[in-house]
């Protein structure tokens, strides 16, 4: 290839962001030309402000993979909270019942099983990683539209400009128009729940511990905070979390205090709130001729494990490894054989989490007896199933090896 390899980025969140440092640290660089598109204004963080609302458990092997990148000193620099204990029950026991999943960092030799992140830090962490490579970089600029290019797409923007690209990545999150208009089909079902959150303080302190306690109505994730608050995403009924946000702070307190059963004692709400609708999707492909999809353009799955962002850091090291290979083997990137590397590679992970998540999640709602007694034995079992515990944990952390 004489002419360098135009990628263009769509999406310029933690799997955009990921993907582009990734290829421009890639031995191939040289063949490279990058852009990356937003359709946002470049965000501005800042760690003198209050900490954000919207935070994320980022894994421990996840972490590891920004350390490799070098985003991960500018987040640890700022404020990330280690958590190395992870403690999930059900409302029909108690947080110190033998049937509560425990998990201790200590257990699965790792120095911590996460951090709690903001993700306007990270993505920030990350843009000063790639802002290092001078790539093409064009915020608010929504694409409108793809066209059909001699050797590839354009790149339509909203604005009338158009981008010839030799492969468009998609990384524009759950609602992406790279998917619809590469014609990318999807599955999708709604989980009936939406996501109510916001910041507590509690009257214990969290001890670096992040708690989960699955009720009927759907799991309240409770996550430690650098700052010594929590961060509660409560996933429940559209009206209940209606009903959270309009709430009085003292009523809303006395009714998550009452829902994670004290176990930090009362709860006090102490931050913004907001209320997120949560639908699982799967694009039926992840790649076509020219086209790759990342991130929540290729997959949505529901909070309670943490795992999206995760799974997003996941598909951005395998593509760019995949087109690294290519171009080290004089192939064309963009070809669909190639690209099928990567979807061969991700979309059965992929998959498998997001299934599991959905019979989890159906699994603790379920209002059958007998459902809920096995369901306890279950717990107790996978408490002392020793390897499958290993195997199924080092998973979630992104540290399988
Ligand atoms: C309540 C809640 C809690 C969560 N907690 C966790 C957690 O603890 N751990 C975890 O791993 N995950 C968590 N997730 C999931 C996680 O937030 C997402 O999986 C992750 O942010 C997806 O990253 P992304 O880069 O794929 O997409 P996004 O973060 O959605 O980024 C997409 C980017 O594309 C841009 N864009 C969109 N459309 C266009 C367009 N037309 N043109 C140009 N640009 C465009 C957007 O501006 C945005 O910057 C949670 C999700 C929710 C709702």
């Amino acid at each position: 290839m004489n002419k360098a390899f135009h990628v263009v980025i769509v999406g310029a969140g933690v799997a955009g962001l990921v993907t582009a440092a990734l290829l421009m640290q890639g031995k191939q660089r040289e063949q490279l030309k990058l852009t990356l598109i937003d359709a946002n204004a470049r965000p501005l963080y800042s760690a003198a402000d209050e900490l954000a609302l919207r935070v994320s458990a980022i894994a421990t092997g996840s972490a590891e993979l920004l350390q490799a990148i070098g985003a991960w000193p500018a987040v640890i620099a700022a404020r990330a909270c280690a958590y190395d204990r992870m403690l999930v029950w059900d409302e029909s026991s108690t947080a110190d019942s033998s049937d509560a999943l425990r998990f201790d960092a200590a257990d699965f030799a790792v120095p911590q099983l996460g951090f709690i992140v903001e993700n306007a830090l990270l993505v920030d962490a990350l843009l000063g990683v790639v802002g290092r490579y001078a790539p093409e970089l064009f915020f608010a600029s929504p694409i409108a539209s793809l066209e059909a290019a001699k050797n590839g797409h354009l790149v339509v923007l909203r604005d009338g400009r158009k981008l010839e690209a030799d492969l468009v990545i998609g990384a524009d999150g759950a609602h992406s128009v790279v998917r619809e208009c590469a014609g990318i089909e999807s599955r999708e079902w709604d989980y009936e729940q939406f996501a109510f959150v916001t910041h507590l303080q509690a009257e214990q302190p969290h001890a670096n511990v992040a708690r989960q306690r699955f009720l009927s109505s759907g799991p309240l994730g409770m996550l430690p905070l650098a700052d010594g608050r929590i961060s509660v995403v409560w996933s429940t009924s559209e009206a209940q979390a209606q009903w959270a946000t309009n709430a009085a702070d003292d009523e809303l307190g006395a009714a998550l205090s009452i829902a994670s059963d004290f176990v930090l004692g009362r709860l006090r709400v102490a931050g913004p709130r907001g209320v997120f609708p949560l639908r699982a999707r799967h694009a039926e492909d992840y790649v076509k001729a020219g086209i790759a999809l990342v991130g929540d353009a290729a997959h949505a799955v529901h909070p309670l494990a943490g795992q999206g962002a995760n799974l997003g850091l996941q598909d951005a090291f395998s593509l760019a490894n995949v087109i690294s290979a290519a171009l080290e083997q004089g192939e064309h990137p963009g070809d669909r054989p190639v690209l099928r590397r990567y979807e061969r590679d991700r979309g059965g992970a992929n998959a498998a989490m997001l299934h599991f998540m959905t019979g989890l999640n159906r699994l603790f709602a379920t209002d059958s007896t007998l459902l809920k007694e096995l369901r306890t034995t279950g717990m107790w079992l996978f408490n002392h199933s020793g390897p499958l515990r290993q195997r199924v944990v080092h998973v979630a952390l992104g540290t399988r090896r």
